[in-house]
C-alpha cells in the first residue's frame, strides 16, 4: 500500500523538495493534500501535476482563482486556516509532512497528531513554541514524530536499535554566511548578504535564522523535546562543510554521525520512508572530495541568539514560545530594512525580558504569550 501523504507548505522549500520525492518514489508515496498560504499559481501547478484529494489555500482571497482553475478535476477545494486545520484530520491522510514556517504550523500539527496521523516533522518552531504539549499528545496518541530538520534526522537515525540512553548529542551547524566575522562587520551587514547562505538553499526566515545562529537555538530547543534531553546534552558544534548532520555520544564513550552530502530530499526520504530505507539514486557522497572536515566552536559574543535560546530553554514554560515570536517579528523586520543585524538580538531580549512568563502552560497560554510577544516586539520597532 503507498503511504498517502499530506503536506502543509507544499509551496515552501521543503514542501517542493517533498513533491520532488513523492515523484521520484511514486511507487512508495503518493500526495493526498497540498496546502499553501499565498503562491496560488504554484499550488495549481502541483495540484494538477500530483492530483492529490484536496488543496487548502489559508489566505481566502485566494479562493477563487484556485477553485476556477481546478474546476474540471476532482480535487475538492478550501480556504482559509480554519480549513487548513481540519483537513489533517481526514481518514484518507497516513502521513502530515509540517513544512509551514513558524508558529502557523502549531495548530494544524497539534491537530494530525489527535487525529493519529504519524507526523513527519520539518516545522521546528511547533516544538519551540509548545514542545511540552505537542511530544505529550503524541505520546497519548500512539503518534510517531519523525523529525526532518536534518540534525535530528541525524541524531533520530543514530539512535535507530539503540537501547541505551543518549549522553549527549551534539548537533552541528554550517555558521551560515557571517561564520568568524566581529561583531564590528555584523552590525552593518545587509538582507541580501545574510540571505546568502553557504551550504543550504533554504526559505528566507530559516536562511536569516541561520545567519544569526538562532536557527541552531531552535534546533537545541527542539531536540530536547524530540529526544528527552536535558539542556547540557545538547551541544552545538561549527562544521562548515555540511557532511556530519549530528552525533550522539553514548555512555561508554562511543559517537555515532549520521553523514552525507547537503541534501534535504534525504531527511525526507527517511522519515518518509522509516523505518524501512528506499533505494535512491542520490548523488552519494565521496570521502576523497572532502580531504578536510573541520570544527569549531559556536562565537556567542558574535552571535548572542544561540546564548538567548538556551536561556529560553533552561526557563522552560512559555519563554521559548516568547522567544520564537519576537524572533519572527525582528526576522521579518529585518527582511523589511526596518531593523539591522542586532537589532533582531536587542527586540528578542527585550521581549523576553518582559512578556509575564508561566511556568506550566496549556494551549491557550501559548497563545497569549505568542499574541503578546508578537505586539510588544512590534511595539520595539515602531
Ligand atoms: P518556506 O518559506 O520556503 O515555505 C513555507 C511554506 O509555508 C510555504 O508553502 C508557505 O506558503 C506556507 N506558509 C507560510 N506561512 C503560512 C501561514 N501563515 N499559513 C499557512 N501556510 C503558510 O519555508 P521552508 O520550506 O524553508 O521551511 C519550512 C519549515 O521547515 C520551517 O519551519 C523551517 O524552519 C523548517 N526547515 C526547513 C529547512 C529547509 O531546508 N528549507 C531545513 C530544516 C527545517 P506560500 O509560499 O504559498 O505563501
Ligand atoms: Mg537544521
Amino acid at each position: 500500500m503507498k503511504k498517502r501523504i499530506a503536506i502543509l507548505g507544499s509551496t515552501g522549500s521543503i514542501g517542493t523538495q517533498a513533491l520532488d520525492v513523492i515523484g521520484r518514489f511514486s511507487d512508495a508515496f503518493e500526495v493526498e493534500v497540498l496546502t499553501a498560504h499565498n503562491n496560488v499559481q504554484l499550488l495549481i501547478e502541483q495540484a494538477i501535476l500530483y492530483q492529490p484529494n484536496a488543496v487548502v489555500i489559508a489566505n481566502d482571497k485566494n479562493y477563487p482563482v484556485l477553485s476556477e482553475a481546478l474546476k474540471n478535476y476532482p480535487i475538492k477545494v478550501y480556504a482559509g486556516h480554519r480549513a487548513l486545520e481540519q483537513i489533517v484530520s481526514i481518514e484518507s491522510i497516513d502521513i502530515v509532512l509540517a513544512a509551514m514556517v513558524g508558529y502557523s504550523g502549531l495548530m494544524p500539527t497539534l491537530n494530525a497528531i489527535k487525529a493519529g496521523k504519524t507526523i513527519a516533522l520539518a516545522n521546528k518552531e511547533t516544538l519551540v513554541v509548545a514542545g511540552e504539549l505537542v511530544t505529550r499528545l503524541a505520546l497519548e496518541n500512539k503518534v510517531p514524530v519523525i523529525p526532518v530538520d536534518s540534525e535530528h534526522s541525524a541524531i533520530f537515525q543514530c539512535l535507530v536499535g539503540e537501547h541505551g540512553e543518549a549522553e549527549k548529542v551534539i548537533l552541528t551547524a554550517s555558521g551560515g554566511p557571517f561564520r568568524g566575522k566581529s561583531r564590528r562587520y555584523l552590525e552593518n551587514v545587509t538582507k541580501t548578504e545574510a540571505l546568502r547562505h553557504p551550504t543550504w538553499s533554504m526559505g528566507a526566515k530559516i536562511t536569516i535564522d541561520s545567519a544569526t545562529l538562532m536557527n541552531k537555538g531552535l534546533e537545541v530547543i527542539e531536540a530536547k523535546w524530540l529526544f528527552g534531553l536535558q539542556p547540557g546534552q545538547i551541544e552545538v558544534v561549527i562544521h562548515p562543510q555540511s557532511i556530519l548532520h549530528s552525533m550522539v555520544q553514548f555512555e561508554d564513550g562511543s559517537i555515532k554521525a549520521q553523514m552525507g552530502l547537503p541534501d534535504m530530499k534525504l531527511p525526507i526520504l527517511y522519515a518518509f520512508s522509516y523505518p524501512e530505507r528506499i533505494k535512491s539514486n542520490f548523488t552519494r557522497f565521496s570521502f576523497t572530495d572532502y580531504p578536510e572536515l573541520n570544527f569549531e566552536a559556536p562565537d556567542l559574543d558574535s552571535f548572542p541568539n544561540l546564548f538567548l535560546a538556551y536561556q529560553a530553554l533552561k526557563t522552560g514554560g512559555t519563554m521559548p514560545c516568547v522567544m520564537n515570536a519576537s524572533n519572527e517579528i525582528a526576522v521579518e523586520a529585518f527582511l523589511d530594512g526596518r531593523i539591522g543585524f542586532y537589532g533582531m538580538s536587542s527586540v528578542i531580549e527585550k521581549t523576553m525580558d518582559r512578556i509575564a512568563h508561566i511556568e506550566v502552560p496549556d494551549l491557550s497560554d501559548y497563545r497569549d504569550a505568542d499574541r503578546e510577544a508578537r505586539l510588544f516586539a512590534e511595539s520595539l520597532i515602531g
